[in-house]
């Protein structure tokens, strides 16, 4: 269904994919450690393999949606990814993706924001501060904001009551099909971005009203 701009009287952001890129670095080394599995990876390639995996380690709500399913991994698959997060380094930083503030800065006069993210309150914290970005937000909704989180509307609805507007009036911006799927389960409209993890056609397939290459991209996309 085509974007109703008109409609739309506050944003939704989500976190991972969609304002903060995945640490490159780690996920190259992922990568190479899961080469030997190429062949039973989706699209057999290990690093699209390796980014959703570091995703879903920084986000443990999205163990729950469908990533063995989504990725076929087995048991011994699974006790390589836990053995990562263990060898990870503990001084970990976020990454900002591109254009982000710029965007944000020209949306904070038209639209109250919120975050709407699976991700922890102290990861999500850590994530705002590091790039001074807590200011753009009317309201924050982790992992432990309402009982359940995406892909059930919960955590939209409750940024909606932030932002005191109809959850119809809201647009969920997101780079995976959880946000696209919490978006429709609200009511609202939803924006799927191709610079996290979810492919375009599934995007579309969950029903997504627009793609964009990234969330750079969301103030002339509004302004029309
Ligand atoms: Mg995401």
């Amino acid at each position: 269904m085509p974007l109703d701009i008109s409609r739309i009287k506050a944003l939704c952001f989500d976190v991972d994919g969609t304002l903060s890129d995945t640490d490159d670095q780690y996920a190259a080394r992922f990568a190479r450690l899961l080469s030997p599995f190429t062949a039973i990876l989706p699209h057999r390639d290990p690093n699209k393999a390796a980014r959703w995996l570091v995703m879903a380690m920084e986000s443990p709500a999205n163990r729950l949606f469908g990533l063995p399913d989504r990725l076929g991994l087995d048991d011994e698959l699974h006790r390589l990814g836990e053995w990562l997060h263990r060898e990870r380094p503990s001084n970990h930083h976020f990454q900002l993706i591109d254009g982000i503030q710029a965007a944000l800065e020209t949306l904070r006069p038209y639209y109250p924001m919120t975050i709407v993210t699976a991700r922890g309150p102290r990861g999500t914290d850590a994530f705002l501060q590091q790039f001074h970005l807590r200011q753009y937000f009317a309201g924050v909704a982790s992992s432990q904001t309402t009982p359940r989180t995406k892909p059930y509307p919960d955590p939209i609805l409750w940024s909606a009551a932030q932002t005191n507007v109809d959850p119809h009036e809201c647009l969920m911006i997101g780079d995976t099909t959880v946000d696209i799927r919490a978006g429709r389960a609200a009511g609202s409209q939803t924006v799927g971005v191709l610079s996290g993890f979810g492919e375009e056609s599934e995007l579309i397939a969950a029903g997504a009203d627009a793609i964009l290459p990234s969330v750079a991209e969301l103030p002339h996309l509004l302004a029309k």
